[in-house]
């Protein structure tokens, strides 16, 4: 062998070498999944990877929640979406107690989870993780007991209830809407029908009469004005109803509207007490008026309905004794009060009464009613800008006190 090929061949043994130093580099350093090898066999395939590395990119990729934990609590792994839940990074709860990112309320849940896990081999209960904005985040947390090379662990898999917990809530909306909706058909079609039934008897009995008297003989006129008074009392009591039946539909749609005139205060209290005549006649309660002059920019019919709603109330809770309607005005304010001596409304349901089919029961007598006036009264004075509460009347029974602006011009 010459010297030149010599010196090639040393050239190529050290080229080998160094190709066999870099791939053993890569080896250690992890950058090399497999290498084929040239046997005798053919070509053989060796792998360096760790086995569980499918499994790893698994969890990695999971939208769900994982963590790995000692038996008793301590983190020892969490995946990227347990990190994003929780607003932790990883490494940092390494070592920590599971309990620093559960809710401080849910710590008992917790660790009645663990316990069980622990006992039985597996838990799962609902759970609040603290979220990344401070803020309790509803998770299911299943937590199954394992043996990771003889250490036992405790495979954590979280799962967000958000979007469920939110779907939840509005199903509950929906329901408890349902419900109110046939509640209030139930008793409305019960209140309609009472008047509806009082005005056909009447009517007959009024058709029988006439004819009876068809003869030529007189009709009794007391007789025959009596009847139509109870006529037209049922008539106003459904026209009321419907009135303000259809409000609550036109308030929950938003479609409230005023329309405003110039008027005196006394003009519609004088209105409304025509309307509800028959009823405060029926009630037997007597009237006191005090109404000095105040003029302001409201809507009539609206202005005179509220009025009727408080003092047919005030006949209906008053228990026949007198009712006092003042009308005055203070500063830029018209003030209405309707005082009554009945039973009161109790301090609890001074603020419900105005809201929708809140009803008080008043010494366990159920007296019929929809319990939708206050509200629709409330909300037209809302809607006019002013304010409604109720008091206690000294020496007995309620006083609503309603507070209108002028809205006058200049
Ligand atoms: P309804 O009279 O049809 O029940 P309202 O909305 O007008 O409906 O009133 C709601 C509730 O407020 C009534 O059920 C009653 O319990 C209570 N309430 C209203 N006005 C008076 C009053 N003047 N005195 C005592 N309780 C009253």
């Amino acid at each position: 062998m010459d010297h030149d090929m010599q010196t090639i061949q040393i050239g190529d043994v050290a080229l080998s070498l160094d190709e066999a130093a870099e791939t053993l580099d890569a080896i250690r350093g992890g950058r090399v999944d497999a290498v084929v090898v040239e046997g005798l066999e053919g070509h053989e395939v060796f792998t360096f990877r760790d086995p569980s590395h499918p499994f790893r990119l698994l969890v990695e990729a999971m939208s769900e929640g994982a963590m790995l934990a000692t038996p008793d609590g301590i983190v020892s792994y969490l995946n990227p979406r347990f990190s994003e839940l929780v607003g932790v990074e990883a490494g940092t709860m390494q070592g920590h107690a599971i309990e620093e990112l559960v809710w401080p309320d849910a710590r008992g849940a917790l660790a009645d989870l663990l316990e069980r896990a622990r006992e039985g081999g597996s838990s799962r209960g609902p759970v609040q993780l603290i979220a990344s904005d401070g803020l309790p985040v509803r998770v299911l947390l299943s937590i199954s007991r394992a043996c990771l090379a003889d250490v036992e662990v405790l495979c954590v898999v979280a799962t967000d209830l958000t979007e469920q917990t939110r779907q939840e809530d509005l199903y509950h909306a929906a329901r408890e809407e349902i419900e109110e909706r046939d509640r209030l058909f139930a008793v409305a079609s019960h209140e309609l029908r009472n008047p509806l039934g009082v005005l056909e008897l009447q009517a007959r009995l009024l058709e029988g009469l006439l004819e009876s008297h068809g003869g030529g003989e007189t009709l009794p006129v007391d007789r025959a004005k009596e009847m139509v008074t109870k006529l037209r009392l049922q008539a106003g009591r459904l026209a009321r109803l419907v009135t303000n039946l259809l409000d609550v539909g036109s308030i929950g749609a938003g479609r409230l509207r005023l329309a405003r005139e110039e008027f005196d205060f006394g003009d519609a209290v004088r209105a409304a007490l025509e309307l509800a005549r028959d009823e405060i006649a029926r009630s037997g309660s007597p009237i006191e008026v005090d109404v000095k002059p105040v003029r302001g920019c409201w809507d009539r019919v609206r202005v005179e309905q509220m009025i009727v709603n408080l003092v047919t109330n005030a006949a209906k809770y008053g228990l026949g004794r007198p009712i006092r309607i003042a009308v005055s005005r203070s500063g830029g304010l018209a003030c209405l009060r309707v005082e009554d001596q009945g039973r009161g409304v109790p301090a609890e349901a001074r603020e419900r009464i105005f809201r929708p089919y809140e009803r008080v029961v008043h010494g366990g007598r159920s007296i019929p009613g929809l319990g939708i006036g206050l509200y629709v009264t409330s909300e037209m004075i809302k809607a006019h800008g002013g304010t409604i509460r109720v008091e206690d009347r000294p020496g007995g029974g309620s006083r609503f006190t309603v507070e209108l602006p002028l809205h006058l011009a200049g």
